[in-house]
């Protein structure tokens, strides 16, 4: 059916890459690695808030593939979708690296700026076939991978939770985007047909079978992204955390429903009320969804996600009409447990359980009814970034 979308795959990205390369820099390149994207299965905005979230990655990657060149230049061409290439100064401690233009390279110099240890000049291809500002992360898949290409070329390997909060560390500092530790966790660490139960908090994680038999994860792109002010998602992360401060917590992790009163009572604004109440349902429902999933309770779990969909678009107000409009459209629909959409918001994915027998006749269903042209796919929980064997 067209309007599925089907990922490419590392070795086809990879040939790709090393083709570009060769044709680009004149030479093979001398180290590979990739890192996927995500959708989250539940727990949305509440990773700043050091709550539970619980997201799978996807066969959807960045490709990047690089070797020394013997200079202080790094030399980065984004093939595909982007065709750019970009330059800049490998850093010394006398010029380190400071964000510019293009915007892109930022999330490139941030990691090469955060990597522990010395990065000399180097040449490298990026291509992907995540879309880029769909919701699916490609920003921290881009972050992952350019930070495992470089443990292989400097031949050091970083623990996994401080690489991912040496990514996320890049994000706040270069394109400035003030996220949570999700994406950059989950890409790192994610294990193929497990979906990750992570602790924002502790910065632990489990493994969680996802073995939903004849039922599949259904990935729908409204391919719609509001830009607003793109001071959204800060003001958000910053009424989350005045509500914490109210509370005296260090975050709203540590809160009960029994704080909003509290809240109340302190004449609290009705929006951090508002967003308070999110964050405390929504840790809640992202750890009895991990329960419910593996016990397979797939009625309860779709419950659940129509309620983290309603709370997301009215406590949170991250969604819009869009989205709003793909869950209505597949509430009801026949063989559909629940939906709701998946991300920061403001536009990007939803995320469905349908039984596979009636994903067909609910794409069919989306197609004749949604205003926007949506695409598809079915997520096969996937393996996180790794070095890719170059022959
Ligand atoms: P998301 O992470 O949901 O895709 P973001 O807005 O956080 O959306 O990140 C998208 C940005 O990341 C792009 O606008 C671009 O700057 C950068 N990016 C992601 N993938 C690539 C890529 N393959 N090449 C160049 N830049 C990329
Ligand atoms: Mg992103």
């Amino acid at each position: 059916m067209t309007n599925e979308v089907t990922a490419v795959g590392d070795a086809a990205l990879l040939r790709r890459a090393c083709d570009t390369f060769a044709t680009r820099f004149g030479r093979a390149p001398a180290a590979a690695a990739c890192a996927p994207g995500r959708a989250n299965l539940m727990g949305d905005h509440v990773d700043y808030c050091e709550g539970f979230v619980l997201p799978v990655a996807l066969p959807f990657v960045t490709v990047v593939v690089g070797s020394h060149n013997g200079t202080g230049q790094c030399n980065v061409l984004s093939a595909g979708q982007l065709s750019q290439e970009a330059s800049f100064s490998a850093p010394t401690p006398d010029a380190p690296l400071r964000p510019g233009e293009p915007a892109w390279a930022n999330y490139v110099k941030g990691v090469v700026a955060n990597f522990p240890g010395r990065v000399r000049g180097f040449d490298a291809v990026i291509v992907s076939d995540l879309p880029m500002g769909s919701g699916l992360s490609s920003s921290a898949s881009l972050e992952v991978a350019v930070f495992t290409i470089l443990e292989e070329l400097e031949g050091k390997k970083v623990d996994p939770v401080q690489k991912a909060k040496l990514c996320q560390k890049a994000e706040h500092e270069f394109p400035g985007m003030p996220c949570g530790i999700m994406d950059q966790y989950v890409v790192t660490l994610a294990r193929k047909d497990h979906a990750l139960l992570i602790d924002c908090r502790s910065l632990e994680a489990k493994h969680i079978p996802v073995n939903t038999g004849d039922t599949a994860i259904l990935v729908v792109n409204s391919n719609v992204k509001h830009q607003l002010t793109g001071s959204e998602y800060p003001q958000r992360r910053a009424q989350c955390q005045e509500a914490a401060d109210k509370l005296g917590l260090p975050s709203l992790r540590g809160a009960t429903r029994k704080d909003l009163e509290e809240l109340k009572r302190q004449n609290c604004d009705k929006l951090v009320l508002m967003r308070a109440e999110h964050i405390i349902d929504e840790i809640h429902r992202t750890e009895q969804v991990a329960k419910s999933l593996a016990q397979m309770d797939l009625d309860r779990v779709g419950e659940m996600f129509y309620q983290s969909h309603e709370s997301l678009s009215t406590l949170m107000q991250v969604s819009c009409p869009e989205l709003d409009q793909l869950v209505d459209i597949m509430r009801g629909a026949p063989g559909v447990y629940g939906a709701r959409m998946t991300g920061g918001g403001f536009g990007g994915c939803v995320v469905a359980l349908v039984k596979k027998g009636d994903v067909e006749g609910l794409k069919s269903k989306i197609l004749k009814n949604y205003k926007g042209s949506p695409t598809f796919f079915v997520c096969e929980p996937s393996e996180g970034a790794r070095a890719l064997p170059i022959k």
